[in-house]
């Protein structure tokens, strides 16, 4: 390899720093970046991740001169420290741990006290003169690279981890409790059991000599990269496979020497609910993967003022929380040990937090000139903004369960929220059950990284150990779930599957209640209400003033408008779906599918009678019923809308969608007697209607160029409505769209009708309206002879559903069979139909565009297939320069907050930078038709 393969961070000299994250990883690149501002950081060096990504590339081989070069990083170490790899008398220690670019909590392998062997221990014994903390130091390394390296690990979900099962034996054995009271002997008996439970589990020695166990190392992280529950956490977040991971080997301090060391994880303001407090907790005598690990339960940071013997760490801590915030621009999340009083410090990293936290974060930050309004954009996860959305307990429901007496435990709130749900106690059967539409709150007694599937499908996640920065609550935070860790009242039995505490016992699948936001532990259901920001938004029964998570909110989205180019609209076919979306942020409608209201209450009957009509008339008659319906529809939208936007779709769907098909014999007896005919007659247009492929049959603007007059009844009922409406003085902006059109000529039979009647609407009532007709494009003829539609066609909108499907071959509706294993097999990244597949159905998108602008380059388009509220998907329209995207209500500030970043991404003039702003405000003008040719 050309590259350089290694880089220092120490006294003597530093390569790398804060902005090297590709490079050096989120780890190597803060740590060199401490060290660069004078804090004081264990020296290290960082193998980069272009080594990862060489061993890889090469069949798991590592670039030849590796080897060497480690050997001299090693020997640099030595000179910084003052300490000899595999010296009896000094030794020097060493942790070596993994570091992606993105922070992955937990997902891949570190192991700590790297050097130790029967000598050096012994040295490490005299040379601190304390043998009890040099054998647990050994037997902790035994664990961990026995584990990691040699693959000592349980078999199934439901064991013991081995290493735990022999250390519970001699724990046992000595009748003590914890581990911190086991002594020197002890310790030592562990670790001649460790190592024979390491020879019979693996058939192997473990390896004395220091540099093959550095080796060991560093090929088992670079291997860890690729474990499952990695690949798993990179899918969930998007990480792509190719950035690999650095590796870290620092100079080992040690938390576990006495009573005057320490060691601990903080946040420097609260995770979960942004509150500007010093956050965080620590072990005494302990090391640094004990915190994380929820093996103990830590104590709070505050506590550590108290600490007659490092109190003052406490307070040097408080400064440094100053300093990493102004430095780093955000929440650090942090690691320190304190070794015999003198405080070191381990890692620092953007602390992940809730939703709830992070528009509160950025909110004070950008406020206390700590965070530029850029980053307090960038660094948010707008899926994440759901969990605002989400539900908490119910008032009423939440204080009878307390006066019922069901609370069974408090541990530590962890998550926000409220779920509630059926208790299960391995990750399979969280899987199992919530694959059958379950809510699940899986209870662990500690979770693992080998949990991960588990905790992504429950709904709440319980602990018994561990505390609010162990793995499960680190994770949970992310996932947004709700989550209660540390419930130390509680006992698990994993292998009678039960759950016990305060003389309550709940087996697997019994309705369990946790609150994230209190740690609260209720056994039966409790039920669920709406979160602050819903009553704010949607049921208007809280005030804005009155909720201090609404103004966040609102400051964040007011914050990104400023920086989004792309317009907003929505996917809305009801008044009060409107009314909800423009609370959000919506700017209009992208998309009304009309035959939404095709179900609403008798109308539908109507529609039937048009489908059976055997003859022109009898189909105008029905659609003569229909058109006051649709018109009344029309009507609502149009003043919930109060001169926004509106695009219209003609009618889609193929029309068996309307009638019941054979295997509903009762549906057909029900629509005969409604229409008056026999069920023979009903079944026989049933079966006439039958394609075997519908989505590519009879539907789109098919209908409505051989039933034209369904086109003029919608055309009508969209017209008279926008008069209506207009004399009431409100303002209208109707856009009618076709659907599913690949050829020029189908768009011209459609807008011709709609013009006519627009023309005759006007004629009749003498109102004149602006409106505009336009086509989706959602087959790849269409994106393909884009250039021809736009002489027709005032706007496009891309119908990435229909579109996804037929670029690919899929069907949107069958797909799931095999999907998921797609996934698995890395034939497609994610899932095309809920984020835009870039390279392929892109590409088509691309086209679309670039061809309907050669044609009129002031085109307008927006997308309105479901990708449209996919952060990546809108990143993705915002590069190919669309005018806006439509998404369902609900989804409105994801997209918001995505199209900003993607603004801020990518600040190149979009392409359809010069194009009209329509969507943007509701006074804007739009360049349309005022009347008819
Ligand atoms: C689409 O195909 O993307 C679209 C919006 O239309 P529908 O989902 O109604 O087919
Ligand atoms: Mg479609």
């Amino acid at each position: 390899m050309a590259n350089k393969l290694i880089y220092f961070f120490g006294k003597s000299k530093t390569d790398g720093n804060g902005d090297m994250k590709a490079l050096l990883g989120g780890k190597g690149a803060n740590l060199a970046q401490m060290t660069k501002i004078g804090l004081p950081v264990p020296s290290g060096f960082t193998i980069t991740t272009e080594v990862c990504v060489s061993y890889y590339k090469n069949g798991r081989k590592a670039p030849a001169e590796l080897a060497g070069e480690m050997e001299k990083a090693v020997k640099w170490l030595e000179k910084e420290t003052g300490k000899k790899f595999g010296d009896v008398k000094n030794p020097l220690l060493v942790s070596v741990r993994s570091g992606a670019r993105d922070s992955m909590p937990g997902m891949m392998d570190t192991i700590l006290n790297l050097g130790l062997n029967d000598a050096t221990c012994e040295g490490l014994a005299a040379a601190t003169n304390n043998p009890r903390f040099a054998w647990d130091s050994y037997r902790r390394f035994l664990q961990m690279y026995g584990d990691v390296v040699m693959g000592v690990q349980k078999k199934h979900e439901n064991d013991h981890e081995p290493f735990e099962e022999v250390m519970d034996q001699l724990k046992k054995e000595a009748k003590v409790k914890d581990d911190t009271e086991l002594s020197a002997e002890h310790l030592q008996e562990l670790v001649k059991r460790f190592k024979k439970l390491i020879k019979d589990f693996t058939g192997k020695a473990f390896p004395t000599d220091p540099i093959k166990q550095l080796e060991g190392a560093v090929f088992a992280v670079f291997s860890s990269w690729m474990n499952e529950r990695a690949i798993l956490y990179r899918q969930k977040y998007r990480i792509p496979d190719e950035w690999g991971t650095a590796v870290n080997v620092q100079a080992m301090v040690f938390g576990n020497m006495g009573d005057d060391c320490a060691t601990g994880v903080a946040f420097t303001r609260d995770p979960a609910n942004g509150e500007n407090v010093f956050y965080g907790e620590y072990l005494v005598n302990a090391q640094g993967e004990d915190v994380v690990a929820g093996v103990r339960t830590p104590l709070t940071i505050a506590e550590m003022a108290k600490d007659k013997i490092i109190s003052a760490a406490h307070k040097e801590l408080n400064e440094i929380r100053k300093t990493l915030e102004k430095n780093f621009g955000d929440v650090q999340d942090f690691e320190f040990t304190i070794e015999k009083k003198k405080l070191f410090m381990l890692q620092t990293r953007n602390g992940k937090r809730t939703a709830l936290a992070y528009v509160k974060i950025a909110h004070d930050m950008v406020k206390e000139k700590l965070m530029t309004p850029e980053h307090a954009i960038k660094s948010g996860d707008p899926e994440a903004l759901n969990q605002l959305l989400q539900p908490i307990f119910d008032v009423v429901a939440y204080e009878k369960a307390r006066k019922e007496g069901r609370l069974m435990a408090v541990g530590l709130p962890a998550g926000p929220g409220a779920a509630s749900g059926s208790v299960v106690f391995t990750a399979g059967k969280a899987e199992e059950l919530a694959a059958k539409g379950k809510s699940v709150v899986l209870a662990r007694i500690e979770t693992s990284p080998e949990d991960l599937r588990g905790m992504i499908a429950s709904d709440g996640i319980l602990t018994a150990r561990g505390g609010v920065s162990s793995h499960a609550a680190l994770v949970a935070r992310q996932m947004g779930k709700v989550c209660v860790a540390g419930a130390g009242d509680i006992e698990i039995d994993y292998h009678k599957g039960t759950l016990k505490c305060k003389g309550v016992t709940l087996k697997e699948g019994d309705h369990i209640s946790i609150n994230g936001t209190t740690g609260e532990v209720f056994h039966g259901a409790i039920a669920t209400a709406d979160s602050e920001l819903k009553q704010v938004l949607v049921n208007k029964t809280m005030k804005p003033k009155d909720s201090k998570v609404f103004q966040y909110y609102d400051f964040l989205m007011k914050l990104a408008d400023k920086y989004r180019t792309l317009g907003l609209r929505t996917n809305a076919d009801q008044p009060d779906q409107v009314v909800n979306a423009i609370a959000f942020g919506a700017e209009g409608i992208g998309l009304c599918r009309t035959e939404h209201m095709f179900f609403e209450g008798d109308r539908i009957i109507a529609v039937r009678q048009m489908i059976l009509a055997k003859e022109e008339d009898d189909r105008k008659k029905a659609l003569a019923t229909l058109l006051p319906y649709q018109q009344k529809d029309f009507e609502g939208i149009f003043r919930a809308l109060d001169g926004l936007p509106a695009c219209i779709r003609l009618l889609d769907p193929p029309l068996h969608e309307f009638l019941p098909q054979h295997d509903n014999k009762k549906g057909q007896e029900e629509v005969a007697k409604q229409l008056k005919t026999t069920v023979a007659e009903v079944a026989k247009m049933v079966s006439e209607l039958h394609e075997f492929n519908p989505m590519l049959g009879f539907r789109g603007c098919r209908l409505g160029i051989l039933r034209p007059e369904i086109t003029e009844m919608q055309a009508r009922a969209i017209f008279q409505a926008a008069a209506v409406v207009l004399k009431e003085g409100i303002k209208v902006k109707p856009e009618v769209m076709v659907p599913l059109v690949g050829f020029k000529k189908e768009l011209d039979l459609q807008v011709e009708i709609v013009h006519r009647v627009a023309a005759e609407v006007m004629k009749a009532t003498g109102k004149k309206f602006a409106y505009t007709v336009g086509t989706m494009i959602e087959v790849p003829r269409g994106a393909l002879t884009a250039d021809e539609i736009a002489e027709s066609a005032e706007f496009f909108s891309f119908g990435t559903n229909d579109l996804t499907q037929t670029c690919m071959g899929m069907s949107r509706d069958d797909s799931g069979s095999f999907l998921p294993a797609y996934q698995n097999l890395e034939i497609i990244k994610a899932n095309p139909f809920a984020s835009i597949d870039r390279t392929g159905v892109g590409q088509l998108m691309k086209i679309g565009v670039d061809k309907g602008r050669s044609t009129k380059p002031d085109l307008k388009i927006g997308i309105c297939g479901e990708h449209g509220g996919d952060p990546s998907s809108v990143e993705f329209c915002h590069i190919i320069g669309l005018n806006y995207v439509s998404c369902s209500p609900f989804r409105v500030p994801i997209a918001r907050l995505a199209a900003a970043q993607a603004a801020i991404r990518h600040p190149a003039k979009p392409v359809a930078a010069k194009v009209i702003k329509d969507t943007k405000s509701k006074t804007g003008a739009t360049k349309s038709k005022t009347s008819v040719k």
